[in-house]
Order: C-alpha cells, then structure tokens, then sequence
C-alpha cells in the first residue's frame, strides 16, 4: 500500500523518504540553528532574495523550527496563520506598530498587563502614536473609545491579576461596526480553554513565555489571525528582527506536544482549589475573597461558562483580610509553591500583584483595576492536588 502524504509540520511521508534520514526519522522534532541556507547555483539565491520563490533564505525572515510553532498554535488557537517573536512584549509592539503610525489613534482597555500599560504610556506616544485608555467594563466607554476612530481597539481576557472577563463576542460586534479591528491578549487563557478568534478577536496575542512555552524556561510571543493580518505584521518583524529564535522555538515545540494535557490538568486543579479556599471566606476571615470565573461568586462566571468552554484559567487571585502585610507572610510560609512572578509553568508560582504585574500602578491605577494590596495571585502548575492544597492551606493559616 503506498503511503499517504501525512501532512506533518515536519512535512509529508514523501519527503522524508527522499530525504536524508534514510533510515527513519526523529521521534522529537529537529532544531535547525543555521542561520542561512547554502544553494547550488547563484540563480537560485536570486530567485529567493527578489522573492519570486520562497523557501528557507535567511533566519530572521523565518526558521524551520518558528515556523512548525506557528503552524500548530495557528491550528489550536483557530486562525489562518500565526507569526512568532522573540517575547510576548515584542509580539505586542509589533501589533501596535503595524496598525498604528504617527498621527493615528489606539483604544486600549485600562485592565491589562501593566507591560501593555507601559508601551503605550512610555513608547506609543514617541511615535507619534495617541492612545485612549477606556474602561473594559463600562459599555458607554466603548463607544466613546470607538468614535475616535482608533486603528485597533486592544483588551485582554482574562484579566491579571482578577481573572474578570471581556464579553468578546459583544465588544467585538461593536468593533466590527466601526470597522475597527479587536486585539486580544489571551496569555491567560490559551486553547483549549478558549479561543478569543472563535469569540469574534481579529487577532489574538500569547506570550509563550507561559502556557505555550510550560516549563518557566523560554521567553517568547505569538500573533494569530487572518492570513492578511499576518502578512503585515511578518514584514514588520522582518524589518525590525524579533523572531523567536530557533533554540526557543523548539523548546515551545517540546512543550506544545504536551500543551493539551498540561493546561487541562491545571485548570482542574485551580478550580479545585479556588473551590475549597472559597469554603473558607468570609466578611472578617484570612481569605475575604477568592478570584476565578469557575465560581458561581465570580462576576463574570456566566460569561465565562460560555467563553471558555475548555476550563476558566489555572490562575486564582485570593484577597487576604490582613491586607498587604497577610499577604507577604501567607507568600513566606509556602513551601512547595515558589515564590517568582509569571505563570503557565507546570511548577506553582505565587506572586503580590502590586510588588510584580502591577507594581507601576498608583492607588488610584489600582483601585480603577479592582487590584487590592492584600492579594496574592497563584499560577496553579502540575503538583498533585494533595500537596498544593495543604502548602497553600498551611500557609493561609487555614484548617485543612
Ligand atoms: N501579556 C500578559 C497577560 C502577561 O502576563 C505578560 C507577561 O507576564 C506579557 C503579555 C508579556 O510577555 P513576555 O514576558 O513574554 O514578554
């Protein structure tokens, strides 16, 4: 029988037999370090460099190992195409960059990465570019931020460190009648747990550096979208150079073969454990309150029931009712939970909002964002639930 053209990243059947490894082919995927590629003839390095033929040239226009990223969280993620870079921040800017030049207006939700935040309050406006922060939970505001023709209108769902919800299908009905693209920065909720293209995003951004990347241990980003999204923003990334390079890129490969698997299991352990801390609350108790959308307390656990259909996030905020010298003493007792920022990593991590993410935010920045000086946020990672459960417990002062 002969072989069908398996359509792998690596290529197809057919290839491999006419390729080198004429005796099998790696299980794992390959890394391809070089830089350039050699040819025979110097038509044929013409031909590639007047693009009239693509294929592997240069490495800061595209590698092997980025593009196999790309073509899997592409697929997972439900777009067209996706463009790697070299962090989730520089993904970001090369959003930004390709809709918006100098004289144009972008409308950015108030509740985001305080990275986001900084962009556009330190970089943006140096080029020429004015931002309309508006506030993501107030409808009238969306209106005004639309009015002013923005070139990109950018939330992020769910939000860090409160995990509340953007109702991406109504925000993006209102961009699309004012012919504005939606921007979303998913990092906290990648597939399966939702997808922000099928929810109505134009164009979704994920910093690999977490869930896609699992293992705390690569620094990348991702855009996925429409083919002619991608286009632009590809030449944008050729001409500045923040490619995800081909070390990192197979690290994210390594880690996408278990991508499924270690997301699903992480969310099942957080909404476990925000469900027995949220036992524990009360009005005067350690714990005043418990932050995750899998709980019917949560503001937006409706929302999120239809909005993420494949968990609500391996992220749970709690509020300590000491405040913030609680929650630097609950941080100091963990044992098992490691006391670093990030998330998405298969290792618990636990950090203070307003000493990490939030940290440039005064009072009132974090009062607009619901952020409270006593809370803790916890990256929910792979360790049996058992051990988590009694280090957070133990460290909360709480009865197991
Ligand atoms: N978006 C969110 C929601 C994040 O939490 C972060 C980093 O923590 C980023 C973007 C930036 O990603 P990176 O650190 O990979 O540049």
């Amino acid at each position: 029988m002969q072989d069908s053209p398996r359509q792998t990243p690596y290529g197809t059947a057919a290839e491999w037999t006419n390729s080198s490894h004429r005796n099998g082919v790696p299980a794992s995927p390959s890394l391809e370090r070089s830089s350039t590629w050699a040819r025979s003839t110097a038509q044929s390095l013409r031909d590639l460099g007047m693009r009239a033929v693509h294929d592997d040239f240069y490495s800061r226009y595209g590698h092997p190992n980025a593009r196999a990223v790309e073509a899997e969280v592409a697929a997972v993620e439900g777009g067209a195409g996706a463009v790697t870079f070299a962090s989730g921040m520089s993904a970001i800017h090369a959003v930004f960059a390709s809709f918006a030049g100098h004289g144009d207006r972008v409308a950015v939700a108030r509740q985001v990465y305080g990275g986001v935040t900084s962009l556009c309050r330190h970089e943006l406006p140096r080029s020429g570019v004015e931002v309309d922060v508006f506030d993501v939970f107030e409808e009238a505001e969306w209106d005004r931020a639309l009015e002013a023709k923005p070139r990109l209108c950018w939330v992020e769902t769910p939000i860090n460190p409160t995990m509340r919800l953007v109702d991406l299908h109504r925000l993006s009905e209102r961009c699309r009648a004012a012919g504005v693209p939606l921007a979303c920065d998913a990092t906290f909720a990648p597939a399966p747990v939702q997808s922000a293209l099928r929810s109505g995003a134009d164009l979704i951004v994920h910093s690999l550096t977490k869930y896609y990347g699992g293992h705390s241990d690569v620094l990348g980003g991702v855009v996925v979208s429409s083919h002619e999204h991608c286009r632009v923003i590809e030449g944008f990334r050729a001409r500045t150079g923040a490619i995800l390079a081909p070390d990192s890129a197979w690290l994210v490969q390594r880690s996408l073969r278990t991508h499924r698997i270690r997301v699903e299991e992480q969310n099942r352990n957080a909404a476990r454990l925000a469900r027995d801390l949220a036992e524990t609350v009360s009005p005067d108790g350690v714990l005043t309150a418990v932050h995750h959308p899998s709980l019917p307390s949560h503001p937006d656990h409706e929302l999120a029931r239809a909005q993420m259909p494949g968990g609500f996030g391996a992220v749970l905020t709690l509020t300590l009712g000491g405040g913030y010298p609680a929650a630097v003493e609950a941080m100091e007792r963990l044992q098992l939970v490691v006391r670093a920022p990030s998330l998405g990593g298969v290792e618990s991590l636990v950090s203070i909002p307003v000493d990490s993410s939030h940290v440039g935010l005064d009072e009132e920045g974090l009062r607009l964002h619901g952020i409270d000086p006593g809370m803790l946020r916890v990256s929910v990672g792979l360790e049996p639930f058992e051990s988590l459960r009694s280090d957070l417990f133990a460290a909360l002062g709480l009865d197991a």
